[in-house]
C-alpha cells in the first residue's frame, strides 16, 4: 500500500539537462517509478534514452538550448505537442563558472544567473500556466546546492543563483501549494559529475572536500534517485517550499 504512494505510472516528467550527470538520473528514476520521461537538453540525449528504454520506459527528446531568449515557452509548446499534458518537471539545468570575484564579468553572470535562477522561475510558471492549473496540481523539483547554504569558494555567481533556487523554491510553494502544486528542491552534496570534473582533478580541493564529508565519498545520481522519486509522488503531497540535503553529511558538520 504505501510503496504505492510512490508510483508514477501514467505521470509524465520533465527534466532539463537530461543528456548527462544528475538529470539523466532523475530520468531513469522517474522511468523506473512509472513515468512517461520528457528530457529537455541541448545536444542529444540518445545515452538517456537508452538508459530509460532499458527499464521499460518510454523517453522523448527536446533539443533546445535553454539559455535562448523565450526558452520556456519553447519547452511547453514542445510538451504539449508531445503528450498534451506534464505532471512533474525537475529544474535540472545548471551552469557553474569558477573565478575570482574580483574577475567576474557581467556576461559570465548573466549566462550563470539567467540559466540557474531566471530559466527556474519562468519554466516553473509556463508548466504551471500551461498544465499544472488546469491539470488540478504538479510537481516542481528545483536543483539547490550545497551553495543554497554556504558562500562557496570562487563561485559567486552559482551561490547567488542557487541561493536564489532555494529563496524561489519557498516563494512559490506559498503561492502554489492551494493548488495542488508542490514545489521543493534537492541539494545536492559533491557529486562526481561534470560540474564537478574541476574540483576533482584539483588534488588539493578533492582531498579537502572529502575529508569534510561524513560518508567518506562523493556522491553519484543514483543517490538523488530516492529523494527524487518521493518529492515526484503522492508520499510527498504535504510536503511544501523545502529544501532536502542530499548530501552524505556534509551539511550537518
Ligand atoms: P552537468 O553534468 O554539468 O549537467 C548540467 C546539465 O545542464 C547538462 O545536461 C548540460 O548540458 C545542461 N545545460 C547547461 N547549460 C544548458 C543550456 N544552455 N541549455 C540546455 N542545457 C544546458 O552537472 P550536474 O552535476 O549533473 O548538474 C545538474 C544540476 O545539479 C545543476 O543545476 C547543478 O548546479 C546541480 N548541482 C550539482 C552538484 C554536483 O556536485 N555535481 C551539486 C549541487 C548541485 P551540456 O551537457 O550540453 O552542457
Amino acid at each position: 500500500m504505501i510503496l504505492d504512494l510512490f508510483r508514477l505510472n501514467g505521470k509524465v516528467a520533465v527534466i532539463t539537462g537530461a543528456n548527462t550527470g544528475l538529470g539523466q538520473g532523475f530520468c531513469v528514476a522517474f522511468a523506473e517509478a512509472g513515468a512517461t520521461v520528457i528530457g529537455i537538453a541541448r545536444r542529444s540525449c540518445a545515452e538517456t534514452a537508452a538508459k530509460v528504454e532499458a527499464v521499460g520506459g518510454t523517453f522523448f527528446e527536446v533539443l533546445t538550448d535553454l539559455s535562448a531568449p523565450d526558452a520556456s515557452k519553447t519547452v511547453a509548446n514542445a510538451c504539449k505537442k508531445l503528450t498534451g499534458r506534464v505532471d512533474i518537471l525537475v529544474n535540472n539545468a545548471g551552469i557553474i563558472h569558477r573565478e575570482d570575484a574580483v574577475n567576474v564579468t557581467e556576461a559570465s553572470w548573466d549566462l550563470v544567473t539567467n540559466l540557474n535562477e531566471k530559466l527556474v522561475f519562468f519554466l516553473s510558471q509556463a508548466m504551471t500556466n500551461e498544465f499544472f492549473i488546469p491539470q488540478g496540481g504538479g510537481k516542481i523539483i528545483n536543483i539547490a546546492s550545497m551553495l543554497s547554504f554556504q558562500g562557496g569558494i570562487r563561485v559567486p555567481s552559482y551561490t547567488a543563483s542557487k541561493s536564489a533556487v532555494m529563496g524561489l523554491t519557498k516563494a512559490l510553494a506559498n503561492e502554489w501549494a492551494s493548488l495542488n502544486i508542490n514545489v521543493n528542491a534537492i541539494a545536492p552534496g559533491y557529486m562526481a559529475t561534470n560540474n564537478t570534473t574541476a574540483l576533482r582533478q584539483d588534488s588539493d580541493r578533492n582531498d579537502a572536500i572529502l575529508c569534510r564529508i561524513p560518508a567518506g565519498r562523493w556522491g553519484t545520481s543514483n543517490d538523488l534517485m530516492g529523494a527524487a522519486v518521493f518529492l515526484a509522488s503522492d508520499a510527498s503531497s504535504y510536503v511544501n517550499g523545502f529544501t532536502l540535503a542530499v548530501d552524505g553529511g556534509w551539511l550537518a558538520r
